[in-house]
């Protein structure tokens, strides 16, 4: 467990990352995965589930975590950093160096136990192949997502990290803004905007940046180019900064000179207002499908429905792209802890694409922002 530390003004604070809750967790829900009675142990391949669970962030390994053990297996290139990354985190675990052995360690941890849950929608054929092979008295239950279903619920760890990073993207467009008016290169400006976030003391950046401009701008996933940003340009500006892993996510459309034309007002207040509406239906106990009805039906009122082409929002963490999906399709229900995003978009080609996009903890009755640059067509106070 980390200590509690305080980096730079203005940036908020660091918790604890209590890993032993997090694997108690999984522990306590072994047994309602699966049918017919739960399982007695997990097999996780996923990197991402097993940093949550250990903090190794090395890119082969697997986890075997039964009643009584936390087995880290990985091989002789990780030797070293397993060891640093497991004692950093606080996690008490078994560590096996071996390519050659995986089976027998794991038929010897499993011991007696029978029901063994895999990660059905991350295991390739080859690994379920193996497993079958390794553990042939095992019985292999698939279950679909079962830490990402845990891991919607972020901890105080989790969600300190979430906003130092917003924190920190907040800053770093404040820093670069004043730049946009001066035709700059998409690609200029990203790569601008990202030194400023490795400087305000990012690890790392949650995605690749975009910068996208005038025609570009109608893309919703625009890669940036060398195009020049003209002052009469939309310009959609979609980054984030991480902390530990824990990636932050923001969006803002400027019009480059700061002198919008009357559909670029039109087509930004839209969003605007449709955002806002998005943000105020978040609160725990709403359904995940509210929120991208609030955003659309607002669009829709303004004859953008047709131009607002991806779901509403999605929550953030140790992936940019975590469950739940705020679309017109989810089921499920908002909970107090998760950190989702709300980013409803109008994209009209040959006129550009407007996004906004806010990151915002789940609370009791709303939500608390994480991300705060200000909301404004000019890049510039006026
Ligand atoms: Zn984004
Ligand atoms: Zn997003």
């Amino acid at each position: 467990m980390t200590a509690v530390e305080y980096q730079g003004p203005g940036l908020p604070p660091l918790q604890p990352m209590d890993r032993s809750a997090r694997i108690d967790r999984l522990r306590a829900a072994l047994g309602r995965w699966g049918e017919n009675g739960g399982v007695e142990a997990i097999v996780v391949h996923k990197p991402a589930n097993i940093r949550w669970l250990t903090g190794f962030t090395g890119s082969n390994g697997l986890l075997l975590v039964t009643d009584e053990a936390v087995v880290a297996v990985t091989d002789g290139r990780y030797q070293d950093q397993i060891a640093a990354e497991l004692a950093e985190a606080g996690v008490e675990a078994t560590v096996e160096i071996t390519i050659t052995e995986i089976g027998r360690v794991l038929a010897d941890h499993l011991g007696s136990r029978r029901r063994l849950g895999v990660e059905s929608h991350h295991v390739t054929w080859r690994q379920h192949d193996d497993l079958a092979e390794w553990l042939p008295n095992a019985e292999l239950v698939p279950l679909d997502k079962p830490l990402e279903g845990l891991r919607r619920d972020k901890d105080d760890g989790e969600r300190s990290r979430l906003a130092r990073a917003a924190a920190i993207a907040d800053a770093a467009l404040a820093r670069v803004l004043p730049r946009l008016g001066s035709r700059p290169t998409e690609r200029q400006m990203a790569r601008a905007l990202e030194n400023a976030m490795f400087d305000l003391g990012a690890d790392a950046l949650s995605f690749d940046t975009i910068v996208a401009a005038g025609p570009n701008s109608a893309l919703p996933h625009a890669r940036p180019t060398d195009r020049v940003i003209e002052p009469e340009d939309l310009v959609v500006i979609d980054f984030g900064a991480a902390i530990d892993g824990y990636g932050s996510d923001m969006t803002r459309t400027f019009v480059a000179g700061g002198e919008p034309t009357p559909e670029q007002q039109r087509l930004w207040d839209a969003v605007r207002e449709a955002q806002a509406a998005g943000v105020a239906a978040v609160a725990d106990g709403a359904a995940e499908r509210s929120i991208d009805a609030a955003c659309r039906s607002v669009l829709v009122g303004h004859g953008l429905g047709d131009a607002f082409t991806h779901s509403t929002g999605h929550a953030i963490g140790l992936e940019i792209h975590e469950d739940p999906i705020l679309s017109a399709r989810a089921v499920g229900i908002l909970r107090a802890g998760y950190v989702v995003t709300v980013e409803p978009g109008v994209y009209v080609p040959g006129v550009g694409g407007v996004r906004i996009e806010d990151s915002v903890i789940v609370g009791n009755g709303g939500c608390q922002p994480i991300t705060h640059s200000p909301k404004q067509l000019a890049p510039l106070p006026a």
